[in-house]
């Protein structure tokens, strides 16, 4: 089994499934929705990510650089070359202070089943367990599926978070092992989903009916963009489609915040969203009402409805 590129595994989560939970985030996404708050997960590589707060200056990332990407700055703090720079993140060893590091780094599943077990103990007590996450872990389906197959025969509880654009043999292998999905959902129009993240939308519904077919706890997730899919047209579009599947264990809406906007200057990336407003109470209010209308159960924030069964 191929290594691959973890960003980030975090525990004590409470958002991603049952319980309290380790999610793994893994590198690497085929969509590039426009609000993404992990954007630098987005790419198949791992990224150079620089904080220019923590730089002190020293000029040791400078030599270091065999492809003289790096220069000091007049105000003392080193800048990197974009048009030199191969993200092959030689600098970071020697940056005693933190402000370079890399997106990823590449594991096993032998690596990664230890580091996630090392929790077990938090999962027994409260029904908690392992998520897999993104960026998009489905692009590597035969590694996910061993991973929380060994979860599964060691009694922790296993959820993915997918936003479904990925072959649907990756969700036929997945199903066995997983306990809960948290299906992601944007836009159902096929034009303004393609503006906003990329991509088209018809192997991403066509993996949700399926999912919805052959697995009996499949919670839908919607990132609630404010004017792009919080209007009754684009959420009734979303609630209709969602009332035709079969086994719906509810709806998340997820509010937007812009808690990742300063990523993108890690990763010294324009976000074109960093003057999008967080305050959209009436766009919540009228999408669970939309989506109870429909028969959905609905959870604002993430967290309800993880632990029961329709
Ligand atoms: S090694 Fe780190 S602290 Fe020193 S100049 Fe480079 S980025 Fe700044
Ligand atoms: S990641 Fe590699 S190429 Fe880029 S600045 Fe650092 S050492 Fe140079």
């Amino acid at each position: 089994m191929e290594a691959v590129y973890i960003s980030e595994i975090q525990r004590f989560c409470v958002h991603d499934g049952p319980g309290i939970r380790t999610t793994v985030f893994f590198q690497d996404c085929p969509l590039r929705c426009r609000w993404c708050q992990n954007p630098e997960t987005l790419s198949p590589h791992p990224l150079l990510l620089f904080s220019a707060d923590l730089c002190a200056g020293c000029g040791a990332c400078v030599g270091a650089c065999p492809h003289g990407a790096i220069s000091m700055g007049a105000d003392g703090i080193a800048r990197t070359d974009p048009s030199r720079c191969t993200q092959c993140g030689a600098c970071c060893e020697p940056c005693y202070f933190l402000a370079r590091k890399l997106s990823a780094h590449t594991y096993t599943v032998d690596q990664l089943f230890q580091a996630v077990m090392r929790d077990e103990v938090v999962f027994r007590n409260s029904g908690g367990g392992v998520t897999v996450s993104g960026g998009e872990p489905l692009l590597h389906p035969g590694f996910c599926e061993e991973l929380l197959g060994r979860c599964k025969n060691a009694g922790v509880t296993t959820a993915v978070e997918t936003a479904g654009c990925v072959p649907q043999q990756a969700i036929d292998r997945l199903i066995p092992v997983v306990d809960t999905f948290l299906f992601d959902l944007k836009l159902f129009h096929l034009h303004p989903h393609k503006e906003w993240t990329g991509v088209d939308n018809g192997l991403i519904l066509s993996n949700l009916r399926r999912v919805a077919n052959l697995h009996d706890n499949v919670v839908i997730r919607i990132p609630l963009i404010p004017g792009v899919n919080d209007t009754e047209y684009e959420f009734s579009a979303m609630m209709d489609f969602a009332a035709g599947l079969r086994h719906i264990n509810g709806v998340h809406i997820l509010p937007f915040h812009q808690l990742g906007a300063g990523k993108y200057k890690l990763i010294d990336v324009k976000y074109t969203l960093a003057d999008l407003s967080e305050d959209n109470d009436e766009g919540v209010a009228r999408c669970e009402g939309i989506a109870k209308a429909h028969g959905f159960r609905v959870d604002v924030g993430g967290t309800g409805f993880l632990s029961d069964r329709h």
